[in-house]
C-alpha cells in the first residue's frame, strides 16, 4: 500500500470556472469533488448515468489550468516508511509535540485534514524538519547536457577509474587525480583536483583535464565522459552538492508541500 495526498484548487469555489455539469449530483466534502448519481438512475437510465459521468470528468480535467482540479499532488510514503514515519513521530513525548500531525496524517487512504488546521501542521513539520539531518551528495555531471557521471556521499571518496598512471576518485572537494600507485589512499597525493574543469580532446588516449578557474592541468590517457566510448569533443565537467534527504525528510518535504496549497486555497489535505 502507498500514501499520497492532495489538494483541490478553489477555481471552483472563487467562480473562475463554470458550475460542473449535473450540479444538483456534485459533492466536494471528505471524500474529494465527484458527482454521487443516485443508484437508481443507474437502473433506470445507464447510457444516461455514464454520459453524466463523462461530462462531469470533463468537466474536472478541462476546467481550469490544474488537471482534475487538483493542484498539488504528492506521494507520501509506502506501507514500511509509512511504519518509519510514525515510528519517528510516535517516540516517547513526541505525541504532545505534534498534535496535528499525530491527529491528522492518514493511517487508512482516506480523510482529511482540515484547512484550518494547516498552518498549524506547518509549523510542526518545521519543527520536525529541524530534526532531519541531511547528508550531502556530489555529483559530477557534464555542464551542457546536465547528464550525470556519478555521485557519492559527501565524506566518502568514490573511486572513478583507474587509467594507465593515474587513479581518479570523486568526493566533496571534486574530481581528483592521484597517482596510480595510491588508489587504497587518494588523498595521500593529489595531482589535480577541480570542481570545474575542462575533459580535452586532443586524440584517443590522451585527455587534458585543465581546472577552468586557475588553468591547472594535467594530462591523462582515460576519459570520464561519456561514460562508455571516446568523446569527439571537449566537455566541460562540474562537481556540485545538493541534499541527500532520507525517505522521512522526503516526506516532510511533500507534506509541506500540501499544507501549503491547503493554506493558500482554503481547501482541505486528501489524503487516497
Ligand atoms: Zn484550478
Amino acid at each position: 500500500m502507498s500514501y499520497h495526498g492532495y489538494v483541490h484548487c478553489n477555481c471552483y469555489q472563487t467562480g473562475k470556472v463554470a458550475d460542473p455539469p449535473c450540479k444538483e449530483f456534485f459533492r466536494f466534502d471528505v471524500g474529494g469533488m465527484y458527482l454521487k448519481i443516485p443508484s437508481e438512475l443507474y437502473e433506470s437510465d445507464r447510457e444516461r448515468a455514464f454520459a453524466m459521468e463523462r461530462e462531469f470528468t470533463a468537466w474536472l480535467d478541462h476546467s481550469c489550468e490544474h488537471h482534475g482540479m487538483v493542484i498539488c499532488n504528492e506521494w507520501l510514503f509506502d506501507s514500511s516508511g509509512c511504519d518509519l514515519f510514525y515510528t519517528c513521530l510516535g517516540e516517547k513525548g513526541r505525541e504532545k509535540n505534534f498534535p496535528v500531525l499525530h491527529k491528522y496524517l492518514p493511517r487508512v487512504n482516506d480523510g482529511i485534514l482540515p484547512a484550518s488546521m494547516a498552518k498549524a501542521a506547518l509549523q510542526e513539520l518545521a519543527a520536525l524538519e529541524k530534526e532531519c539531518t541531511v547528508r550531502e551528495r556530489v555529483i559530477l555531471a557534464e555542464k551542457e547536457t546536465g547528464e550525470q557521471i556519478a555521485s557519492t556521499l559527501s565524506g566518502i571518496p568514490l573511486f572513478l577509474m583507474q587509467a594507465n598512471h593515474h587513479c581518479f576518485f570523486l568526493d566533496a572537494d571534486g574530481v581528483m587525480v592521484v597517482p596510480s600507485e595510491n588508489w587504497y589512499e587518494p588523498k595521500k597525493e593529489i595531482l589535480f583536483c577541480s570542481r570545474h574543469f575542462i575533459q580535452g580532446q586532443n586524440f584517443p588516449g590522451k585527455h587534458p583535464f585543465t581546472d577552468v578557474k586557475t588553468g591547472r592541468s594535467i594530462q591523462c590517457t582515460n576519459n570520464l565522459y561519456p561514460l562508455r566510448g571516446i568523446p569527439e569533443t571537449d566537455h566541460e565537467l562540474i562537481v556540485y552538492l545538493e541534499p541527500d534527504y532520507d525517505p522521512g525528510h522526503v516526506a516532510i518535504l511533500a507534506l509541506k508541500r500540501l499544507a501549503e496549497a491547503s493554506l493558500t486555497t482554503g481547501n482541505p489535505i486528501h489524503w487516497g
